[in-house]
């Protein structure tokens, strides 16, 4: 007997129903009546950052570069002489912007800043040439890697992923992103982040390991880079912990700033 055949179920035990077999209920079919356009759920939201002078970057992914300035390597226990820089990435929606406040994340007792420049991408590419690597560039945009020290540490010592320690909810608090057309493509100047006033990173950008053409180089050889993509490209020496209350305010010369009080 087929379902068809049977009487309409009384309405509460339709759901409860086994569905009709045939090839509509394989995966990828879509159900009699349903259209193309009709999620089952609302669609997630897309995160985005605002940019100077009017309009907002959509988000996509978050790509992070580990270890990228020597000084920052050694006091992680790691050689900048031997060891390639690799990546990480967080979820879109972990970018905090607007300077809003960010909640002390749970599950951790050693919230740690990383300051950063974060390069965000306007057109996709794999593949892509050092020389070509800054057309690719829509802007820029002060940064903070927050991480769950404590999470990551446990994780490395395990051989296991690093994604609690450092893809949890606003974990990437980001200022106003300058365009390249009004900003250029910074190579070098101060990026600096004071916790409470008092200054806890000091560096310069030219001091990167690896600069932004070839980190969207090779980076573009493992993932094809698409639209909306943002690179955070690794932190300078004297990553420390945060607690609440603190307030962090980073800059980047040429760039811009970015500010987030911990509550
Ligand atoms: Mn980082």
């Amino acid at each position: 007997m087929t379902l068809e055949r049977r009487a309409a179920p009384s309405s509460d035990a339709r759901h409860l129903l086994p569905r009709p077999r045939s090839r509509m209920n394989a995966p990828g079919f879509l159900e009699r009546g349903a259209r193309m356009s009709s999620y089952v759920i609302d669609q997630p939201k897309v995160a985005a950052i605002p940019v100077a002078g009017g309009g907002l970057f959509p988000v996509r992914r978050i790509f992070c570069v580990g270890r990228n300035y020597a000084e920052h390597t050694r006091e992680m226990g790691g050689d900048p002489d031997r060891e390639e820089p690799f990546f990480f990435t967080k979820p879109s929606d972990a970018v905090l912007t607007g300077g809003a406040d960010m909640p002390y994340p749970p599950k951790t007792a050693d919230l740690h800043h990383e300051m950063e420049l974060v390069v965000a991408i306007g057109k996709g590419g794999k593949d892509i040439a050092e020389a070509d690597a800054l057309s690719h560039v829509f802007g820029y945009a002060a940064g903070f890697d927050m991480t769950r020290r404590d999470l990551q540490g446990a994780a490395k010592k395990a051989g296991k992923p690093w994604d609690m320690g450092k893809g949890f909810d606003s974990s990437a608090p980001i200022g106003e992103l300058v365009p390249a057309a009004k900003a250029g493509h910074p190579d070098k100047g101060l990026i600096e982040l004071k916790v409470n006033g008092a200054v806890r990173q000091s560096s310069d950008l030219a001091k990167m390991i690896w600069n932004v053409p070839e980190t969207i180089s090779y980076l573009s050889g493992f993932v094809t880079l698409a639209p909306g993509d943002l690179i955070m490209t690794g932190t300078p020496e004297g990553v420390a912990a945060v607690v609440k209350g603190d307030l962090l305010e980073g800059v980047i010369a040429g760039v811009g700033s970015v500010r987030a009080k911990i509550v």
